[in-house]
């Protein structure tokens, strides 16, 4: 196998969705990104590949309604979902947003699990609980970073951290990091998890 850093560096975008009709077929194995705008989404992504700008960073936040695929080496693909919770997308669009997400997340067969970041200092909001609540009701796994984590003191993390695992308790398929996507705090336990749910059986 590959170290993480060389595998997920070859990520290379491959085509964006915004119906269900234009999703790639399902192919190989997909972990998809979710987040609430501004949450640094876009950020983690591209450190995990390490590229400067493989995701865009929302200039506009909640303007696109694009699913993204990335396709990795060797047919497994990483997938960037539209962000969520921008103040001034329309209603309307905020409920096609969400039919779009729920039928990805609750359809999609070749999605292992989902990687949730969360700002550390405004973790688990309701958008977000709503994604969990779709995740757990078809068993999917979910791995939450907690995002922005430079921003806090060790200890103010570490407690947030303590709080956010302790509220998700009852969901033993649902784990909880800190990290920084802009210090990489964390990047060798996301790269981790991520090559487990690409690779292992
Ligand atoms: P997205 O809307 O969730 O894709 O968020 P972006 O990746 O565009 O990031 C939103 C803002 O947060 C940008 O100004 C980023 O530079 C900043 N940001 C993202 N990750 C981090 C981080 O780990 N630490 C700090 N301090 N800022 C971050």
């Amino acid at each position: 196998m590959m170290l993480p850093q060389h595998y997920f560096q070859q990520a290379a975008f491959l085509q964006s969705a915004t119906t269900k009709k234009t999703l790639p077929v399902e192919r190989g194995r997909e972990v998809a990104f979710a987040g609430r705008s501004n949450a640094g989404k876009s950020s983690v992504i591209n450190r995990v590949c390490s590229q400067k700008s493989l995701a865009r960073t929302s200039k506009t936040p909640g303007r696109t309604q694009l699913i993204n695929f990335f396709q990795l080496p060797d047919e497994h693909s990483l997938v960037d979902l539209p962000g969520y919770g921008y103040a001034k997308v329309p209603e309307a669009a905020k409920l096609e947003w969400q039919k779009f997400i729920e039928a990805y997340l609750i359809q999609r067969k070749t999605l292992q699990g989902l990687i949730l970041v969360m700002d550390i200092r405004h973790p688990l909001t309701e958008h977000d609980q709503t994604l969990l609540h779709w995740v757990n009701s078809r068993q999917l796994k979910a791995h939450i970073l907690l995002n922005k984590a430079d921003k806090l003191t060790k200890g103010a993390a570490a407690s947030t951290l303590l709080q956010v695992r302790k509220a998700l308790s009852q969901y033993p398929h649902i784990s909880v990091q800190t990290f920084s996507a802009l210090n990489q705090q964390g990047l060798e336990t996301c790269w981790q998890v991520l090559d487990q749910w690409l690779h292992d059986d």
